[in-house]
């Protein structure tokens, strides 16, 4: 038996079980770390037989195992936890081996092992939520290179004669996330995502901002399926936007039938619904107790 965290800015969700059949889960709001860890080790202390834990956190984190730093949460704007050694104090309090990898890394290892990328040993899972974000496999590893990517800051073109938005990327302005995280769309458009209307010209704007930087990243990794997944993908509509404008940016250039008549199987919601963050973080755990 395994246990997990699916650690965001606003909410933990831990677990422990050892597949999507096999999980007992528990949630509760992100606060201070001293707060936040000890309410989890709580939870995990009612659990004897557990092997290692996984953290699946939100960033940007320092996964390089040769670091002083390893494992520690680095520049996040929550200051709370800005430097803080979120893998270290996990396994003082647990007393259990611990590892680390972005949420968005779990929840693809996650869709690889029980869910929409089954078979497949180079894909991308995207996050569009409070943030934007994106990992994966490629060639069956998961991507970590320098630090680990940051698909949600890729810069994309900006008409500002079409969209005078300036974007609300404290670093980058209007980077990808920038103009299309959840927090973006509210800014923009002077209301919360969920209450736009499927006829709204906000949807158009954001599918082909999302078309973009997903265009970008089939031309740098050639990923065999592009997973979207996070709050503000779950209107289905939204899906199919991406596709048309995926295939009109492609132009026919990329030659598969994945990204032709294929396209409604190759972007895709995660098939493990609103448990692929937490089901990552289990699957991190099974990968380090049995490495
Ligand atoms: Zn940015």
């Amino acid at each position: 038996m395994f246990g997990g965290i699916e650690a965001g800015g606003t909410k933990f969700v831990c677990a422990v079980g050892s597949s999507p059949e096999d999980l007992v889960t528990q949630h509760f709001p992100t606060t201070t770390p001293a707060e936040t860890i000890a309410r989890a080790a709580e939870f995990f202390a009612g659990y004897k037989e557990l092997r290692s834990i996984g953290l699946a956190s939100f960033g940007p984190l320092d996964l390089n195992p040769a670091s002083k730093t390893f494992g520690h949460i680095i520049n996040t704007p929550k200051t709370a936890w800005r430097n803080f050694d979120f893998a270290g104090e996990v396994a003082r309090t647990t007393k259990l081996p611990v590892t680390i990898d972005t949420d968005v890394n779990g929840a693809a290892l996650a869709e690889a092992r029980w869910g929409a990328a089954r078979g497949l040993d180079t894909f991308v899972y995207i996050t569009v939520g409070t943030g934007i974000g994106g990992g994966g496999l490629v060639n069956g590893k998961v991507m970590h290179g320098l630090l680990h990517p940051e698909m949600g800051h890729l810069r994309v073109p900006h008409d500002r004669d079409d969209d005078a938005y300036a974007g609300c990327c404290p670093f980058h302005g209007d980077c990808l996330e920038g103009l299309a995280s959840g927090p973006a769309l509210h800014a923009r458009w002077g209301r919360a995502p969920e209450t736009l209307p499927s006829e709204h010209p906000a949807w158009d704007l954001q599918a082909h901002y999302l078309a973009l930087g997903i265009q970008n990243i089939i031309c740098t990794l050639s990923p065999q399926r592009v997973i979207l997944g996070g709050g503000v993908m779950q209107r289905a509509e939204l899906f199919i936007a991406i596709r048309k404008k995926v295939q009109v940016l492609l132009n026919g250039y990329v030659t598969s039938s994945a990204l032709l008549s294929g396209i409604d199987a190759y972007i895709v919601p995660p098939a493990l619904g609103d448990r692929t963050g937490v089901l990552g973080a289990l699957a991190l755990a099974r990968d380090l107790a049995t490495a």
